[in-house]
């Protein structure tokens, strides 16, 4: 890891790859309450042009960039008399990723955001990683890349932000376990006999955290957990059998490390990601950030439970693509996408996404990853079966 001393009077060139999303408006929003820190260069989007023309005029951004071609024209008008370059399309994201920057956030969502980031490691600053999909369909690769390359990663999902909070890097022998808290999403006391009529409303409605649609529908499946289990797996180097996963249903504590004198070490704020996304910009220091102040007299208790692997059964199958290792956690996740997708489509039901995800597993057989065209490979066949699972499953 860099260590690298900014002083107040520095100014931070950053990009916001997936600057319209949750993270990304969480994102620019603590950039903008610290205009003397941070100068934005480069925002990105896939549809949302309105929304990225405005960011892109608030921020004066020198490059905004929209991954629907179809939206270009649009774009450039909505941004017409101002200093912002404009581009479009799949590739122009990649290349807008490589500008010379000193601190990218990674936060577009799904296996899209492989590529985009894999350039932003390879450009050598610093990365922030919200985008947990890249470890898990390219997890030894990507991190290969970043040490090739001498990109400084620093974790934006609260779990892992927690852990690297708390754990003490120069005696990794003595950790003895990672503790992932899981809020549990709405759904987690739910009898499987409701689970079979949840709505797309009613799952995409986190309790406790505001974020965008598929990682809300994650959460409510807890696959959201199991990604997060192949997350931690690479970017801390721990065997699944060492990591736990506890469920705590008020989101205060984002996750602990448990050490072999006994001691455990937690990180613990209010559910918002702008204290994790604060952290990594201001790394190595710390900045201010407009997430509440926790108030433990106010909670007055926090509560914990085992997960029911019986009602939510992609941790399990998480743990198990990390054991079978290779191509089977790109597998998990592209299937994932198509279940999570045909769901908020309303062409499968709630309870069909696990029976996707499974069914693809164990319809394709798992190779070893040697190069990137390995994972996009073993992604488009997972969509290509996954699709017709979930036919199947809608048919039947
Ligand atoms: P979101 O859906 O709100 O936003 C996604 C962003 O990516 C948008 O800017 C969108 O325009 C862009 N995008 C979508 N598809 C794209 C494509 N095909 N090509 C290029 N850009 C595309 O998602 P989010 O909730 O902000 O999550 C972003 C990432 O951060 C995800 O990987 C998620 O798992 C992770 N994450 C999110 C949270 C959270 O609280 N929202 C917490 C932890 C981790
Ligand atoms: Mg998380």
């Amino acid at each position: 890891m860099m260590s690298r001393k900014t002083s107040e009077k520095d100014v931070r060139k950053v990009s916001v790859l997936g600057s319209t999303g949750s993270i990304g408006c969480s994102t620019l929003d603590i950039i903008l309450r610290n205009p003397s820190l941070y100068r934005v260069e480069v925002l990105t989007a896939h549809k949302s042009v309105e929304l990225l023309a405005n960011q892109a005029r608030r921020t004066q951004a020198r490059l905004a960039v929209i991954g629907d071609k179809e939206k270009y024209a649009e774009l450039k008008e909505l941004l017409s008399g101002t200093e912002t370059k404009v581009s479009a399309g799949r590739q122009a994201l990649v290349e807008a990723a490589q500008y010379p920057v000193e601190w990218t956030m990674a936060a577009i969502v799904g296996a899209a955001g492989l590529e985009p980031t894999l350039a932003a490691v390879k450009q050598g600053s610093v990365v922030a990683l919200a985008n947990k999909e890249c470890l898990v369909c390219a997890g030894k690769f990507f991190l290969d890349e970043v040490a090739k390359s001498g990109t400084t990663l620093l974790p934006v999902d609260s779990e892992h932000n927690a852990i690297f909070q708390v754990l003490d890097i120069e005696q990794r022998d003595t950790v003895k376990k990672l503790i992932l808290t899981a809020s549990g999403g709405p759904f987690w006391n739910t009898s499987i006999d409701s689970l079979r009529l949840v709505t797309p409303e009613r799952a995409v409605a986190h309790p406790n955290w505001n974020m965008g649609a598929k990682i809300s529908v994650d959460s409510a499946t807890m696959m959201n957990k199991g990604l997060e289990l192949i997350e931690a797996h690479y970017l801390f180097d721990m065997n699944e059998d060492m990591i736990d996963i506890v469920i705590h249903p008020e989101s205060i504590i984002h996750s602990l490390v448990s050490y072999i004198d006994g001691s455990v070490l937690a990180q613990l704020g209010s559910p918002d990601m702008r204290t994790p996304i604060a952290y990594a910009l201001g790394w190595p220091n710390r900045i201010l950030s407009p997430s509440p102040t926790l108030n433990l007299a106010e909670l007055g208790k926090l509560t914990f439970f085992e997960p029911d692997n019986r009602r939510f059964p992609l941790i399990n199958l998480a743990r198990e693509a990390i054991r079978v290792g290779g191509n089977a956690s790109v597998i998990i996740n592209a299937s994932n996408e198509v279940a999570v997708k045909s769901f908020l489509d309303r062409r499968n039901c709630f309870l069909d996404i696990f029976k996707i995800v499974s069914r693809t597993l164990d319809k394709i057989k798992t190779r070893k990853i040697k190069c990137l065209e390995d994972v996009f490979d073993a992604d488009e066949e997972a969509r290509h079966v996954a699709l017709d699972v979930a036919k199947l499953c809608e048919e039947g």
